[in-house]
């Protein structure tokens, strides 16, 4: 693609360097300016100075999705530069405040992860465990909230495509023209994301189905013609739709392992279940394995393959039996 610029920005996440992209056909454009740090903000400024650009200069900035490492020095380039920003409508909300949202899932998944099995004191500690991180992201005004379908003009033309899952308000840049598509984290070369469970982004009261969900706008991608996925992290991806097989691939496996542990056990909760399948997973990483092996069970009831039962207000999974013909 000309005119296209991919910067790796560095982040203090495990997830290391996140990809930021500048598009300069049509002014300045900025797909996911990165985490709010001084070296974020120098690492954008030094890129764009390469093309002949300063940070005042950038006309519109897109957010991919409503995660730190990929929005959160917006705010701060709006300020220097007066930039529209773009975002998933889903996304509004959870950008204009953080911490909000943050509190929002506190709240929730303090019953619902009781519910799942998990004892009283392994949610205290799961759910104390996250900070908000409050000084790598700043709130940012989302000016033009998109949905499926809508256009971007950055020289080339961007079509808005929703694609939830990893989180509510994900959303891509496919640029038809060019025969490529900026996939955030929706698909990436590396790593397969794990669609963590969290609130629903309409403010009812529900929890995300996150790994469904994923899965059907992984299926939208199949749809499309793209044939390089720029990611949020990572190299670009030659073979799009071969890494989207590879993802749907990967959790149709997991999904089956969780259905045979369920058929050991049953009837199971899903914590008993993730401790079978992640025996050593420490208190930092077990809301994203309750995340795992709920997504799978939410499969698994979607193919009406398991029949849950509430004992004392903890859900119970039993598989039911296959039946021929
Ligand atoms: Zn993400
Ligand atoms: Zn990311």
């Amino acid at each position: 693609m000309d005119q296209l610029t991919r910067t790796r920005i560095p982040t203090p996440f495990s997830v290391g360097s996140v990809n930021c992209y500048q598009l300069t056909g049509n002014g300045v454009t900025v797909v996911d300016p990165g985490p709010a740090t001084d070296e974020a903000y120098e690492v954008v400024a030094d890129s764009l100075a390469t093309d002949g650009y300063e940070i005042a200069e950038i006309d519109r900035i897109l957010i991919t999705h409503p995660h730190m490492d990929h929005f959160g020095q917006a705010s701060r380039l709006v300020e220097a530069s007066g930039a529209d920003v773009v975002a998933h409508e889903h996304a509004v909300d959870r950008l204009a405040d953080p911490i909000a949202h943050f509190k929002r899932e506190q709240a929730y998944f303090r019953p619902f992860l009781r519910s799942m099995g998990m004892p009283t004191d392994a949610v205290d500690t799961v759910l104390e465990l996250p900070e908000p991180y409050t000084e790598y992201q700043a709130p940012v005004t989302v000016t033009d909230p998109v949905a499926d379908g809508d256009t971007v003009d950055a020289g080339v033309t961007l079509e808005c495509v929703s694609t939830p899952g990893h989180v509510p308000g994900s959303v891509s840049f496919l640029a038809a023209a060019e025969d490529a598509m900026f996939t955030g984290d929706h698909v990436l070369p590396d790593i397969t994301p794990n669609p963590l469970l969290t609130v629903a982004p309409d403010a009812t009261d529900e929890r995300t189905r996150s790994l469904p969900a994923y899965i059907e706008a992984l299926e939208t991608v199949l749809e499309l013609e793209a044939t390089v996925g720029y990611g949020g992290h990572g190299e670009p991806m030659s073979d799009l739709h071969g890494r989207v097989r590879e993802t749907i691939d990967h959790h149709e496996e997991r999904k089956e392992h969780v259905a045979e542990l369920v058929a050991d056990a049953e009837p199971v909760t899903a914590y008993a279940i993730m401790k079978e399948m992640f025996p050593e997973l420490p208190a930092t990483e077990m809301f994203s394995g309750m995340s795992e092996v709920i997504g799978h069970l939410d499969l698994l009831a979607d193919e009406d393959r398991v029949r849950i039962t509430e004992r004392d207000g903890v859900d119970h999974y039993e598989l039911l039996e296959p039946t021929d013909g």
